[in-house]
Formats: C-alpha cells, structure tokens, sequence
C-alpha cells in the first residue's frame, strides 16, 4: 500500500482538513490546523507531502520520527499541527484497512462513552444564567466558561467581583451534582489568578484552566499553590517534553490538542506522561468532526482521561460548525452528555467529502480578535 495523493481543503469557521489517499482507494481524514495561521500551516502540510506520498501509510511511527526530526530545525505550533493532522489521516487509514477501530489498534477500550462538557461564552456575565440552563436542559453534566473578559494587569475589585459572580451563577444553575470549569484563557496575569484562585475555590470549580500564559509557566507552581482548586492547562503546549514542567509543577489536567500536539501518536505518549504524575487528560478541542472524532479514539483507550472539550455550539463558531462536515451525525449524538464508544473502523467518521470541497471553495480567512485596554494598549484575547 502507498499514499498516492495529499489534499488539503480550508474550512469554515476556521479549520482546515487534509485527505490522504492511497493508491490501494483507502483514505484517510485529518485536521491539521492553528486556528488564526491555517495558511502556513497548509504549506508546511505540502512540504510534508513531498516526503510522505509513495510510502506505506501503516508505518505511522517511522513517518512521525522523520516529519518531527527530520528537520535540522524542529517543534513550533505550525509543524506540529501539520503532523497532527497528517497522523490522525495515517491512523484513520490504518484503522480502516484492518477494519477496527482506531482505540482497538491502541489497545482497545478502557470506557464505553466519553464524557463531554459544552460551551458557554462567558465573556459576558449577564448571559451565564441563560447560557449555563440551556446546556442543562441539552443534558450535559458540565460546562466550561471563560473567566473573565478583558482584564486588567491588576484587576479592580468589579472586575474580581465579576468573576466572582460567573462562578456563583453557575454553581446556582447547575447544583452540586453537575460541574464548570473557568477558562482564564491567558487573560488574567499571574498576580490577578493568585488573587482569585483563592476567592473561587467556595464555588469548586472542576478545574480553573490557562491561569497563566505557556510563557510564564514558571508561575504555574504559586498558582497550583495558591488554592485547592485544580490547574488545567496545555492546549498551547506541542510536545511531550513541553508538558513535562507543569507536571512538575503539580498541574492536576493538561490538555493537548490532537490537532496541535502531534496527533495521536503525540496526545497517547502526553497522557502516558501524565498518568506518571497522577494527572489526567482533558483534550482541547474546539475544532471540526476529525479532530473531535480523533480525541475520542485516544479517550476511550487512555485511562487517565477526565473530560472532552467539544465545539458542537460554541461562540466562536460563526459561519459554520461540526456538523456542516459529516455525512452521518449518529456518532456525534449526546447521551446524556456523553459520546459513546462504537466499532466504526478508522476514526469512525464519515465525513462529507462534498461539503468540505464547498468548503474549500469558500475558504476563510479566520483571525484571532485582537483586544485592547482602554488606554490603547494590548490585551490578551
Ligand atoms: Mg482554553
């Protein structure tokens, strides 16, 4: 068997999806992405393909080690989302030449169904009652919002107040039997998540995630300190070794992106680190069908796996969503909040190869919002 073609194809809202095929008429999907940079990211895709197309799909390590390494120059969020994507594609090949499963080539499952949790914006306080009711009423157990807004470097007592009061009306809607998780998204400085990691842990949040930026992970330890509250973070993290010092640090859940952090083969060896530390793994996850459908695979086979972030519904998804791209919803349908296991082979997606096409033809140009303090100055997003 050999790959005989790469394609890549520009997606709504902000995605990007890539079709490997063989000669032998298997194909394989996958998401390589960085949401706001899907250009440079489809070239480094391309310069991959030169390598790739001609080989044997199913020898899916040998080709990680040379697309990770075999460049003098190595790592960074571009290249190891173009693996990521490239390897999802790989195993969802290797999975539907055996006829299995991608989890029952990983060695098999360890859980039926995949706890998820739903999106809540967050961003505006007033509309976190509202928000939160309706992804109970859909039937989730837990929701994740972010924080805060924009924040200032030292946060006035109505900001802290502000955040404060999200958790309160959370805790409020959902009861002590169902959970939320407070996304600082790198908004909130060191110095402000110190002071509210305190003042939130009466709520228990499930975790409270990005209380600092990759680049100030030196901070992670005082903050992991600075209440009993639990740390998440990791989706701007790209290899093993960069998880290793929040680990550390204590962190409680780190959270790869399949489609960043080298893919499967990248996100097992992550959680396998992470089970060293007693952590779990919570896989971000804001992306299309490929790579939600990917992260599954990974849960239903990683032991140390917590909760699955999903973008079915989420507030940034404008133009487009999940759904939009797959030929068949059944294994993206909620039970109770949760996914469940089924034995489709591959990734156990059926994508609409028509509709991504339409997609392409569209294109997008998705950009990160850039935020601004009153003064004029830049604000983290
Ligand atoms: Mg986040």
């Amino acid at each position: 068997m050999k790959i005989a073609r790469i394609e890549t194809f520009l997606a709504p809202p902000r995605w990007m999806f890539v079709r490997v095929e063989t000669g032998e008429g298997v194909f394989g999907w996958g998401e390589p992405v960085v949401e706001g940079r899907a250009e440079p990211v489809r070239a480094a895709v391309e310069v991959l393909a030169e390598y790739l197309v001609g080989q044997d799909p199913l020898r899916i390590e040998d080709h990680w080690q040379v697309m990770t390494k075999g460049g003098f120059y190595r790592g960074g969020p571009v290249l190891s989302s173009a693996v990521a994507g490239l390897d999802q594609a790989l195993w969802d090949i290797k999975g539907k030449t055996y006829g299995q499963p991608v989890h029952q080539l990983l060695g098999g499952p360890v859980r039926e169904r995949i706890r998820a949790y739903a999106w809540v914006g967050g961003d505006e306080p007033s509309e976190v009652r509202d928000a939160v009711s309706a992804q109970v009423e859909a039937g989730f157990t837990a929701v994740k919002m972010n924080g805060s807004g924009r924040m200032t470097p030292l946060a006035t007592r109505e900001e802290v107040r502000a955040c404060l009061l999200r958790a309160e009306t959370a805790r409020e809607v959902l009861g002590d039997e169902r959970d939320f998780a407070l996304d600082f998204h790198g908004r909130v400085s060191p110095a402000n998540a110190r002071r509210l990691l305190p003042l939130l842990a009466e709520y228990t949040p499930l975790f409270v995630e990005e209380p600092a930026l990759s680049e100030h992970m030196h901070a992670v330890p005082d903050l992991v300190n600075a209440s009993n509250i639990p740390i998440a973070l990791g989706e701007r993290l790209f290899t093993r070794r960069e998880f290793l010092a929040p680990l550390q640090a204590g962190v409680a859940v780190v959270q790869p992106d399949i489609s960043h952090a080298g893919g499967i083969s990248e996100l097992r060896r992550i959680a396998a680190l992470a089970e060293m530390y007693g952590a779990h793994i919570a896989p971000h996850c804001p992306l299309g069908p490929v790579a939600l459908a990917a992260s599954l695979q990974v849960a239903f086979t990683t032991p140390n796996f917590l909760i699955q972030e999903q973008s079915i519904g989420i507030h940034y998804n404008k133009d487009a969503e999940l759904l939009d791209y797959v030929a068949d919803r059944e294994p993206f349908r909620f039970v109770g909040g949760s996914l469940l296991r089924t034995e489709r082979p591959g990734l156990g997606v059926d994508i609409d190869e028509a509709a991504v096409r339409a997609a392409d033809a569209r294109g997008h140009a998705w950009r990160n919002p850039v935020w601004r303090h009153e003064d004029g100055s830049f604000a983290e997003w």
